[in-house]
């Protein structure tokens, strides 16, 4: 957590900031630290009233409203709520019809929740409970009233709330309950600890090399600690937890990948990617798929995969519509989904490889860049924002690859470039782009020292007018015009050039050139690109830019050389 100073009044002051940003559909009980729809009580309907700790935003409080839950109790920061808390609510919620009561298998919630049920009884508002059991991790199969609830609380939450929507009596909407949690398994792993609001130490910490499979929402220990683990082979270790333990059904889930609290949307898509196809190299069916946020642990990072085997009955409840702050469905019925899959963008089949200096030479300068990725980055990183070995690799094996289609260096080099310009992005990108597709253009025809000092001419004349840099802005520009310069003083001085050795002495002079420019821009103050606003924070660090220029022309040197 970043806001400092907060544990007291932190209840209080977020539950009123969420009913201020969502007062349309939800509104605070009064004297209580709990919310109901905005229309609460709603007459003949029964209520369904969630609730436990908070920190796991959008549960509980985000996922009221209408065909949801009637009303969430709020307690401190992992800590169940007290009875009288839950019985305000459900007072609040009550309809005249019961109230189901929700919640994940803690201690304190069932003491205090049942507690609030019993004095509802002596009032005459009729209760029933379901005490949500998803987390295969926190006990045997054969005991499952040992298990905590975790993210499987969202799939009961959905299922009761649509069956009290659609007007089933209290018992319905607990036997749906009851039959979505016996179908719900869920199975996780965190790889960082969570911090309390107002405290500056993490509630628990997972070593950086480590990953802990199994943790509880609260940080309770998990089951296995395993090394860190790439996206896929989390997807297969999630998937390899939950798969045994999933009751039989016709083949139809539905399937939640839910992040704790850390986690980037981006990262978990690229987990579910191989999730889906694992399920369904298993015989099952997601035909209802959510990544995303559900029930969060504070700032944890870590996810947990949750599925809920489907019936008939659950299918309809789960797809019904519902509307909260936190979670909305349009009610649309599920369609078949099919898995995504990229073909691989890593180097295509060499059709030319090797046979060409084109090729030769890309690919060398390819090489150079991987070994300096980290290094480029680190300076990009200084004063912007620390892309520029990663675009540059990606740019370079797509230049190989697409100049591996064509067959003349001029064709060769229009290809690299466009390829470089779509696969590496960014401003540099762009610049590079243009440059190989430019030297291309301008090397129609036999190829002497004077028609490549010419290419390249026309090539940064190209890049000038689009990058609009100019000298001593610390660019890649001011390892470009020496290299430039330097080329042009070799054919003044010696002629057209057209043997091989005189192509390869000039390009290996001005890579010099550009090899010591390059260096000489650690003096200097960006000027353009996103390094000019931190322009002093980079003083004393080379240029990313410069830098890569500099290999890429020294990689192509040694290969005129016969370096290579
Ligand atoms: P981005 O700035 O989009 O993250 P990169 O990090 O890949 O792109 O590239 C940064 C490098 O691009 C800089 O170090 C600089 O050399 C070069 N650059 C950025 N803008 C310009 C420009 N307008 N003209 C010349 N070079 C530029
Ligand atoms: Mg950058």
């Amino acid at each position: 957590m970043t806001v400092l100073g907060t544990a007291e009044t932190f209840k209080r002051d977020w539950v009123d900031g969420f009913v201020t940003a969502y007062g349309r559909e939800v509104r605070k009980v009064p004297d209580a630290y709990g919310v109901v729809t905005a229309d609460a009580p709603r007459p003949g309907k029964v209520a369904v009233v969630i609730g436990g700790g908070c920190g796991h935003y959008p549960a509980f409080a985000g996922l009221v409203g209408h065909g949801l839950a009637d009303g969430a109790v709020v307690g401190d920061v992992f800590t169940s709520p007290s009875a009288e808390q839950v019985h305000r609510t459900a007072r609040a919620a009550d309809g005249g019809a019961g109230v189901l009561f929700g919640y994940g298998n803690y201690q304190g919630d069932v003491l205090h929740f049942g507690l609030a049920a019993r004095r509802l009884a002596a009032e005459g508002i009729d209760s029933r409970t379901i005490l949500v059991t998803d987390d295969v991790a926190s006990g045997p199969a054969e005991d499952p009233a040992r298990r905590r609830g975790v993210a499987g609380d969202f799939f009961v939450f959905k299922v009761a709330g649509a069956a009290a929507e659609r007007g089933d009596d209290l018992d319905g909407v607990h036997a749906a309950a009851v039959k979505a949690n016996a179908r719900t398994r869920t199975f996780g792993a965190a790889f960082g600890g969570c911090t309390l609001p107002g405290a500056t130490e993490p509630l628990f910490t997972v070593a950086d090399t480590d990953m802990e499979l199994g943790l509880g929402i609260h940080g309770e220990p998990g089951v296995r600690t395993v090394g860190r683990l790439a996206a896929t082979e989390l997807a297969d270790e999630l998937v390899d937890g939950l798969l045994p333990e999933l009751p039989n059904g016709d083949g139809r889930v539905a399937v939640l990948l839910n992040g704790l609290g850390r986690t980037k949307y981006e990262e978990m898509f690229v987990t579910y990617k191989r999730i889906h196809e694992r399920l369904v190299a298993a015989g099952l069916d997601p035909v209802h798929i959510e990544v995303g946020e559900f029930v969060t642990s504070l700032d944890m990072a870590g996810v947990s995969l949750s599925a809920m085997v489907l019936d008939d009955e659950l299918a309809e409840l789960y797809a019904a519509p519902c509307s909260s702050p936190g979670y909305r469905s349009d009610g649309r019925p599920a369609a078949p989904v099919r898995s995504s899959v990229t073909v691989d963008d890593t180097l295509a089949p060499p059709q030319h490889a090797g046979e060409s200096i084109v090729d030769r030479a890309l690919t060398a300068a390819l090489e150079l860049i991987e070994e300096n990725e980290d290094e480029l980055g680190r300076l990009d990183a200084v004063a912007a924002d620390g892309d520029h070995g990663l675009g540059m690799t990606r740019g370079m094996r797509a230049a190989v690859t697409a100049a591996r289609t064509c067959e003349n260096p001029a064709e060769q080099l229009l290809a690299a470039g466009t390829a470089f310009a779509d696969a590496a992005g960014g401003a540099s990108g762009a610049l590079y782009g243009v440059l190989l597709a430019e030297t291309g253009a301008g090397l129609r025809g036999e190829i002497t020292v004077e028609t490549l000092a010419d290419a390249v001419d026309g090539a940064v004349r190209a890049f000038t007018a689009l990058g609009k840099a100019e000298p001593g802005d610390k660019t890649m520009l001011d390892a470009i015009e020496p290299f430039r310069a330097t080329l042009r003083a070799t054919v003044r001085a010696t002629g057209r050039g057209d043997a091989g050795s005189d192509i390869a002495d000039a390009w290996r002079k001005a890579a010099q050139a550009a090899t010591v420019a390059a260096q000489e821009t650690a003096d200097l103050l960006p000027g353009k690109g996103r390094a000019a606003r931190l322009a002093e924070r980079s003083k004393g660090h080379a240029d990313p830019g410069a830098t890569s220029f500099a290999l890429l022309v020294t990689a192509v040197g040694d290969v005129l050389g016969g370096q290579n």
